[in-house]
């Protein structure tokens, strides 16, 4: 059955498809996300029984077993249409033959986790925050993800995390005051597991603030359960990230779960990843910031596609997304501008990448463009010990346009 909640048939309708490929399965045993993790889609033949493969789907699939496993929960998977191998989500979830292929860019741990991982599964890059890996599984694997190397199991690596020397490290470093859990996917533990992890980092009292990055939300809205989120609400200050890529993802029951959370008390911020033929176009992206906002989530970060191994046919260029931050910024409310980043490869951390809106900034004035390209100039005052370097020079076709 396909419900709608919006008929306005402009891409920002909540549908569910519940139980589309599996039309004998009840409601009660549908909404058991325990039934979903073990009903996934993860062979060849379960593909083929419902989807018309592509030769390079095909191949993508048989030769996927020893660089990121498939799976797709069965409510996501009734996302994927039958017979569209270009379809934006289908891209993102079923391999395809171009994994193989090499790109001199293509790096095995390109935002450098491995090389800042003080103990095993933790890592410490920034000054005052960590990346805690607590786990290397996901309730579906996105073809693109930067951590494929351990995710999923059958990698070039095996994820080895030990909590109990995690622990004592953070307890030992008292810089650290922001603690994000991702993995994998911690939200597929069990509820008692995941309420002893968070009181165990809740335990050490220079910990400020927690953050779980998770896809859960997405991949399987049925976990968001009510115990769940009274688990989680225990744990606050707790913030958490999802991950939505294209507006469709957004179904009645994401938006439902999404807002279980949000009704706990958890802000919650999105990061899409910027995908060839999946949202790298402003309409697209336009329409998920939207439907992002009336789930009650903060548009927060696009990544600009990690130089992960076997991606570079879902990468897409730099130009595109300033091309999109342009055309949202301004255009539409400031909340539902996502910062646009690279994670500088090799380990440099995210960098903003932001269109041009100073034009020149001297220790007199600074010149800038708005989002209709008209310029403007604001006087730099106040700062007589801050030493300027101009930071552009004038732009011809925006001064005499
Ligand atoms: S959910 Fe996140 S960690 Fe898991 S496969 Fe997708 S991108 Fe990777």
């Amino acid at each position: 059955m396909i419900t709608r909640v919006s008929e306005k048939g402009d891409g920002k309708e909540f549908v569910s498809h519940a139980p589309g490929f599996w039309p004998n399965t009840a409601p009660e045993i549908w909404n058991d996300w325990k039934w979903q993790l073990k009903n996934r889609v993860t062979s060849l033949a379960q593909l083929e029984q419902h989807l018309d493969l592509s030769d390079e789907e095909r191949s993508g699939v048989l030769l996927s077993g020893d660089k990121l496993a498939l799976a797709i929960t069965p409510h996501f998977f009734n996302l994927v249409p039958r017979s569209n191998p270009e379809d934006p989500i289908r891209r993102q979830v079923i391999p395809r033959v171009e994994e193989i292929w090499t790109s001199p860019y293509d790096m095995a741990d390109p935002c450098g986790e491995d090389s800042h991982m003080p103990v095993p599964g933790l890592v410490h890059r920034y000054p005052d925050r960590v990346l805690f890996l607590v786990t290397d599984r996901c309730a579906s694997y996105c073809r693109y993800c930067t951590r494929s190397r351990v995710v999923s199991g059958v990698g070039e690596q095996e994820l080895h995390t030990n909590f109990e020397e995690a622990f004592r490290y953070l307890e030992s470093h008292t810089e650290v005051r922001d603690v994000l859990l991702s993995g994998g996917d911690a939200l597929i533990f069990s509820d008692d597991k995941i309420d002893k992890l968070l009181s165990r980092l809740r335990a050490i009292k220079h910990i400020e603030f927690l953050r779980i990055g998770t896809r859960v939300p997405i991949f399987l809205p049925q976990r968001i359960t009510p115990e769940l989120c009274a688990i989680l609400a225990k744990h606050h200050p707790l913030w958490m990230s999802v991950h939505v890529n294209h507006p469709r993802e957004l179904t009645m029951e994401v938006k439902q779960a999404l807002e279980r959370l949000a009704n706990a008390g958890i802000p919650l911020g999105n990061q899409s990843v910027l995908l060839n033929r999946v949202n790298d176009n402003l309409e697209t992206m336009k329409t998920l910031v939207h439907k992002l906002l009336m789930c009650r989530v903060r548009p927060y970060y696009i990544y600009q596609c990690d130089l992960i191994n076997g991606s570079s046919h879902l990468r897409t260029s730099v130009a595109k997304g300033i091309e999109i931050i342009e055309g949202l910024r301004g255009h539409t409310t400031g909340y539902a501008v996502p910062q646009y980043v690279i994670d500088a490869p090799g380990g440099g951390g995210k960098v903003p990448i932001n269109p041009g809106y100073i034009l020149y900034h001297d220790n007199e004035k600074i010149v800038i463009r708005n989002y209709e390209g008209k310029i403007f100039e604001y006087p730099e005052t106040g700062n007589e010990n801050v030493q300027f370097a101009p930071q552009r020079e004038y732009h011809d076709e925006y001064l005499y346009s």
